[in-house]
């Protein structure tokens, strides 16, 4: 896959009223086309500052940026090859209809007025708002706004595209529709980087996780592998019922943990239908073998 996005040894201070604050401290990130990277990371991590050296938007101290293969600090015109949605509401004119917005930012990206009009009727219609496209923005629901928003980014076909908070504030069918949409342009051979606190977003759309803690990355991994590697190898058991005490001790003496209606087993494949043999006269409301979530990841590795 086309390596899209090389990012060596970046460095950001920032120096405020007298002080310093190191922001991102030597990242160093690569992204091919079809990934979707999440960079995640508690407030202050240096998710943004990240997201604005690589967008052209903030010049780093020390390291370089290529997007397709050039310095955008030194060629702007590179540039051309991102896309950038910013956390919040600040991507569009309030005061103009979704149609305007996208004439005005597509001219700006260096479209004819006529192009511009044209992949905005294309992406409003693909992103289901074409009916809106001549409503007021501030007239539209947050989960129009932040299509609309994402329309902006791709008129000029980015192969890059930078995603920061896309979906915070949506309800569930907005979201669905983001995260849909955010699959569909990766599968597009688009990279993306997306930067979120919403981690069970990250975890059902990146297939690359960058956790960053104090502006370094502390772990970077293809999600599943991420996943498995924190999953254990318990297995539960949640009867319909609290688990009896004859029952409960000759679970314990077969090394079952007990808990009220959950029965937890940590062992292989074979030995487990021992335990199932003992309760298979019982309801059972959920088996399942233990899995981690991205949340619980991030939360051990954050804070460890
Ligand atoms: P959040 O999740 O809260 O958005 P973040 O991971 O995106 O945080 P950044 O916004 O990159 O983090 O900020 C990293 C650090 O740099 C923070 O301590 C922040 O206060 C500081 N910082 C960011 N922008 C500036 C600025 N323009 N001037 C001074 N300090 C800044």
């Amino acid at each position: 896959m086309k390596l899209v996005l090389s990012a060596n040894n970046l460095s950001k201070t920032y120096n405020a009223r007298g002080t310093s604050h190191v922001a991102v401290a030597g990242i160093s990130l690569n992204l091919h086309a079809g990934e979707i990277l999440g960079l995640l990371g508690p407030n202050g991590a240096g998710k943004t500052t990240m997201a604005k050296m690589i967008s052209g938007l903030v010049c780093p101290d020390q390291g370089t940026v290529e997007i397709c293969g050039a310095n955008p600090f030194r060629k702007p015109s590179t540039l051309r090859n991102v896309g950038v949605v910013l956390e919040g509401n600040r991507n569009l004119y309030w005061k103009l209809t979704p149609a305007e917005n996208l004439e005005y930012f597509g001219v700006l990206r260096g479209l004819s007025a006529r192009e511009a009009r044209t992949r905005a009727d294309h992406y409003l219609n693909r992103f289901g708002l074409s009916k809106k496209k001549k409503v007021l923005v501030e007239a539209l629901s947050r989960g129009m706004q932040q299509k609309v928003a994402i329309c902006a980014a791709l008129l000029h076909e980015p192969t890059l595209l930078l995603l920061d908070e896309p979906t915070l504030g949506l309800d569930i069918e907005s979201l669905e529709d983001v995260k849909t949409i955010i699959q569909n342009l990766a599968a597009e051979n688009r990279a993306i980087v997306l930067t979120t606190h919403q981690l069970d977003v990250a975890q059902a759309v990146t297939t690359r996780t960058a956790i960053m803690k104090q502006g370094k990355i502390i772990a970077e991994e293809n999600t599943s592998d991420l996943l498995k590697r924190f999953s254990g190898d318990s297995y539960v058991i949640e009867m319909v019922d609290p688990v009896a005490a004859n029952l409960s001790s000759d679970l314990q003496n077969a090394g079952c943990m007990i808990e009220n209606r959950r029965i937890s087993f940590h062992g292989d494949n074979t030995s487990i239908w021992k335990i199932l043999g003992k309760v298979d006269t019982l309801p059972i409301e959920r088996f399942y073998k233990d899995k981690a979530d991205l949340a619980g990841v991030f939360m051990k590795l954050t804070k460890g």
